[in-house]
């Protein structure tokens, strides 16, 4: 093997492309509305693991058709993120448990409280877990319970970075030095050079969520897209901070009234009509940036293109190669 290509396969053969059977280290994270069949497949099709969001479908019966229209589109693996967090309505959370194990999916992505049990229920039926976290002891308790793996979301990352605000530089070799499973670096991640630095910080592969969602297969509305390519890396609000559910937004004039309203002493009732998940919706499918609040994170800053998710993919293990071998020599 020439030493160029033994340095490609360096950084595609990782701990986590074994354990969970992908070409490249790279994880399209359960994103709210854009994760769906298309991309999912698109991404895995590409050689990396993507997730269906189980919640963006209105109901168990949902999530298993969504899945069997991947099962169509890609015979490769990929999973589905189970997120567990305060909701407007109450999910059914054990049905769409059933759902995704009757499916034949072999892999899940948890995302909020203590996994502990969802990771016990899908290990009886051969369902492994990585859990997506944001401190070095909910990773520890998740490995622990069993995960297969962990995320990492520093606070770069769209949605809920968590409490403690620990930027992935620090929160990635943190939970990296003390786990024996695979970590997956999340929260600011959208280029090769983000890939490397997250493969010497310890992890073993990340996970992109902006980055996924502005690519051809997104189902995001143009005008999503094009408000990503434009923004900057400090256009985003954290809304819910004084109700410790803090989620990372794109700054509009909704999240802006949300932050300005909580920190005035509204509860969460006060804000309720202008957060919800149905307003947002109208964001990605309508194309309206003022219609509700929309995850974003950070890494936003660093995109300036729309690809299509192959071109993205290879971009990225590209840059990382020439990176590595520049560092190299
Ligand atoms: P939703 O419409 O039920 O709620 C909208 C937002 O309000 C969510 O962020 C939710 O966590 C928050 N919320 C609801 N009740 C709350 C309460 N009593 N106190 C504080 N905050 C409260 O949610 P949705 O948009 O339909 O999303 C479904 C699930 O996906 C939620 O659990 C949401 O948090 C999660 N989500 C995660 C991400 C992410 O980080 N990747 C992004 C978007 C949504």
């Amino acid at each position: 093997m020439s030493a160029s290509a033994s340095v490609t396969k360096s950084v595609a053969d990782t701990a986590f492309t074994r354990t969970f059977g992908v070409d490249v280290p790279l994880v399209q994270g359960g994103m709210q509305w854009i994760a769906r069949a298309g991309l999912v497949a698109a991404v895995a099709e590409a050689g990396g693991l993507g997730f269906l969001s189980a919640l963006t479908q209105p109901s168990p019966e949902d999530l298993s058709r969504e899945i069997a229209r991947t099962h169509e589109l890609t015979d490769r693996p990929f999973g589905v993120n189970l997120t567990v967090l305060p909701t407007i309505e109450p999910r059914p959370y054990d049905e769409y448990r059933a759902a995704i194990i009757e499916s034949g999916v072999t892999v899940v992505e948890t995302a909020g409280s203590d996994p502990t049990p969802h990771i016990e229920h899908f290990a009886r039926h051969g369902v492994r877990v990585i859990h997506k976290c944001t401190s070095v002891r909910h990773a520890l308790r998740a490995q622990a319970a069993g995960a297969a793996a962990v995320t990492v979301d520093g606070f770069e990352c769209a949605g809920h970075p968590g409490e403690d605000d620990i930027p992935g530089l620090v929160l990635v070799p943190a939970v990296a030095r003390r786990l024996d499973i695979p970590v997956i670096a999340c929260g600011g991640f959208a280029d090769g050079a983000g890939l490397v630095a997250a493969l010497a910080l310890g992890a073993d592969a990340i996970c992109m969520g902006t980055r996924f969602l502005c690519t051809e297969e997104s189902p995001a509305h143009p005008n999503v897209k094009r408000a990503i390519v434009a923004a900057s890396e400090r256009d985003t609000e954290l809304i819910f901070r004084p109700l410790r559910n803090t989620s990372r937004v794109a700054s509009n004039a909704v999240s802006r009234t949300v932050v300005a309203s909580l920190a005035a002493g509204a509860g969460f009732d006060g804000v309720r009509e202008l957060v919800s998940g149905a307003r947002g919706r109208q964001v990605f499918d309508g194309g309206d940036l003022e219609a509700g609040v929309w995850s974003v994170g950070m890494a936003q800053g660093l995109i300036d293109d729309v690809p299509d998710v192959a071109t993205l993919v290879d971009r990225i293990m590209a840059q990382a190669h020439a990176i590595v071998c520049g560092l190299a020599s």
